[in-house]
């Protein structure tokens, strides 16, 4: 005999694509739960406040990447306010620039071709791209520093093709212009979990699931409860998967991950063929903001510099605070993955002082504060967001496709528009994931 399902649907993940299938579900009226293994919501969205900060300090996504409806609607309707962040970037060093133009520009070129490139022939890598195209050595430079700073992927592994089709997406919503939220960006998260009437029954926080069990048309859920150490199950009738795609890489038994009991392979395969990249970001604040006594710099959004390993920079512009934040991202991280905060924090010190030109001392005698979030070693993360290498596009398809309607996956790996390794293209994903269930609901019940 099989016992009815207790749930329409258990959704694994709390973070912004999970919370937004957990609203869609509700509203269609669906019997629903989200399991989410940490003891805070909005995942990779991690807003840190301290008293002494003059603004929120975020610890993981900080930028609105352009007008997607996705976010400006719930902007909209929660009355939040957002401002456009200041783009000016200069290309430094030891305090000076290297050129006066907006350095922007000259990565602009190179990406262009490289659209065009992906359009005419196959799907390659992007330092293949670069090693054929004419540009010069320091366009070259900044746009391989730039694709693999924004992407936290290495130059000879991420693909034009899916390049291409993200630089497409992002033109469509005016991508090119950046926004921060005044209160901090877990303000989206705060307003998508709220839009649902009786929340604390249709989200549990501290529930790490372990398992799932599956068969056409009905799933058993097993997840440990973190406060009490005790397992427990829940039976429904479909499984929305939202946790990324570094979760789904990691090998059954590790914390955080789970397994599926059958092992749906073609899901599976597809998730190992896609990269989950990695960033390191610091963020300082200092008695006074150093880089403002430099006038050629003072009212630059983004620094950028050859640094080993903190290349990219960027103030709260047009906001003045003395806090700046520090990027290290794709194979500039990979000597800081696995050190201790102290280390990462010295570095990222260093290249501040050498970049501004200001000598070490100084920088860390005026140093109040910094802030910083082990994503790599985040066992319910395992990195920053996904990437596709050359020839592998296909898979995201492959990974957001529903297995036997009952198994669904959402998150931003899973988004197939061009948007992914983005809080919209995170939110789009869920709703699309909730949207599958109710359509193949159906015709399966
Ligand atoms: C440092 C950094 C900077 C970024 N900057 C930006 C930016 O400026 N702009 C932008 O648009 N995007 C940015 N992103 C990307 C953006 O944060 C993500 O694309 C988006 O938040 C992903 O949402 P998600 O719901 O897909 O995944 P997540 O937010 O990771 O949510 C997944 C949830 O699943 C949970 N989970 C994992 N394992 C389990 C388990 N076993 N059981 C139960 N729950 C589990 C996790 O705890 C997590 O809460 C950044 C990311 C990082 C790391």
């Amino acid at each position: 005999m099989t016992r009815r399902a207790d749930l329409d649907a258990v959704i694994i993940g709390g973070g912004v694509a999970g919370i937004a299938a957990l609203r869609e579900l509700d509203r269609a009226g669906w019997k629903v739960l989200c399991l989410e293994a940490r003891d805070r919501v909005g995942g990779r969205i991690l807003t840190i406040r301290d008293p002494l900060s003059p603004i929120p300090i975020e610890l993981g996504a900080e930028f609105i990447h352009g007008r997607s409806p996705e976010i400006w609607d719930v902007i909209k309707s929660a009355k939040l306010t957002a401002y456009e962040c200041a783009d000016r970037a200069v290309y430094l060093k030891n305090g000076e620039p290297k050129a006066l133009r907006d350095a922007w520009e000259q990565v602009d070129y190179v990406m262009t071709d490289m659209q065009k490139a992906a359009e005419r022939g196959k799907d390659r890598s992007f330092a293949e791209f670069l090693k054929r195209s004419k540009h010069s050595g320091n366009a070259k430079r900044l746009a391989a520093s730039y694709v693999e700073g924004f992407n936290a992927a290495r130059q000879e592994v991420i693909g034009i093709r899916s390049l291409a089709q993200d630089a497409r997406a992002s033109d469509e919503i005016d991508g090119d212009r950046s926004f921060r939220i005044l209160n901090g960006y877990e303000a989206i998260v705060i307003q998508l979990a709220n839009g649902i009437i009786g929340l604390d029954s249709k989200l549990r926080l501290n529930s790490a699931v372990e398992k799932i069990e599956w068969q056409r048309g009905s799933a058993t859920v097993h997840f440990r409860e973190a406060l009490t150490g005790q397992g427990e199950s829940v039976r429904t009738r479909a499984v929305i998967v939202a946790v990324p795609l570094g979760v789904l890489q990691t090998s059954p038994g590790a914390v955080g991950s789970f397994q599926f009991d059958p092992e749906p392979s073609d899901t599976l395969e597809a998730a190992r063929s896609l990269r989950f990249g990695q960033v390191m970001r610091v963020a300082l604040r200092f008695r006074e903001a150093i880089w403002e006594t430099n006038k050629d710099i003072s009212d630059a959004g983004f620094l950028l510099s050859d640094e080993p390993r903190f290349p990219t920079w960027w103030t709260p512009l047009p906001v003045r605070a003395p806090i700046i934040t520090g990027w290290s991202a794709g194979p500039r991280a990979d000597e800081l993955l696995g050190q201790p905060r102290s280390f990462v924090i010295a570095q990222a010190l260093g290249a501040l002082a050498s970049i501004t030109g200001c000598p070490r001392a100084r920088v860390d005698s005026l140093l109040e504060g910094a802030y910083f979030h082990d994503w790599h070693g985040d066992a319910f993360a395992q990195g920053a967001y996904s990437y596709v290498p050359a020839g592998a596009l296909a898979a995201r398809k492959k990974l957001a496709e529903p297995v036997c309607e009952t198994l669904y996956f959402a998150g931003e790996a899973t988004d197939l528009n061009g948007h992914s390794a983005t809080v919209h293209g995170a939110i789009a994903s869920g709703k699309r994931a909730a949207r599958e269930c109710i359509a193949s609901a159906g015709c399966t019940i």
